[in-house]
């Protein structure tokens, strides 16, 4: 009895901390979806850069795969043209701060000032209002929570790291997604990094091969599974 007891607490443990994501935890923010469900977020940090863009939208256009992109707004804002590109082709673009500061230094008023110059320059070039933030670095607290608030935007983050920012050969990062991606992950990676643009194809057919789907983190968020 006691051990059917125990078996029973545990299951229930089990999901609560597994299962799908508490309204709570969704009210504030992303790291992973449902854990039922073969998809997964292609998302691509610090963009965009002044290389390596066009051939990422071409992978995503050959493969039929939409990704999301954190891009920091300076950089949209020197590369408006390739930013208009990724958005018409229908990727998700959000927001990953305007210089790319540590946010979790500054003051509320200047992270939600960094959020809303990113914001401004998607709206100078016709993009629409960002819904997530990424904080560079991942790292955040209260104060980035207030900003936030303020701004109605959500903490985005990720599930699974490829690390590709250390100049890793591309084997090893198709290797590791391999190894990692379960249901729900939210994948980790950096725009115009040539050693991920030279991965990127056979991760995606090999993910495919697995089963797994592609979407972008509004998707993910907005299934009402989270
Ligand atoms: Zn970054």
């Amino acid at each position: 009895m006691l051990r059917k007891l125990m078996l029973l607490f545990l299951i229930i443990f089990l999901f609560i901390e597994w299962g799908p994501l508490s309204d709570e935890r969704a009210r504030y923010g992303i790291s992973s979806g449902d854990p039922f469900v073969k998809e997964v977020v292609l998302t691509f940090d610090d963009g965009p850069r002044e290389h390596g863009m066009q051939e990422l939208i071409e992978i995503f256009q050959s493969h039929d795969v939409k990704a999301t992109f954190f891009l920091v707004g300076k950089f949209a804002e020197r590369y408006g043209r390739i930013t208009n590109a990724l958005y018409n082709a229908g990727h998700e673009l959000e927001n990953h701060s305007y210089t790319h500061p540590r946010l979790y230094r500054l003051w509320v008023e200047k992270i939600q000032r960094e959020a809303e110059r990113c914001d401004e320059v998607f709206e100078s070039l016709g993009i629409r209002k960002t819904r997530f933030l990424r904080p560079p670095g991942g790292h955040f607290n209260m104060k980035i929570f207030n900003a936030m608030r303020r701004m109605n935007l959500k903490l985005g983050l990720w599930s699974l790291n490829t690390a590709d920012y250390t100049g890793r050969p591309p084997e090893e990062i198709v290797r590791l997604v391999l190894r990692s991606a379960r249901p729900g992950d939210v994948i980790l990676m950096h725009s115009g990094t040539p050693n991920t643009v030279e991965a990127l194809p056979e991760v995606i057919k090999s993910l495919k091969a697995k089963g797994f789907n592609f979407v972008r983190l509004e998707e993910l968020y907005s299934r009402g599974r989270i």
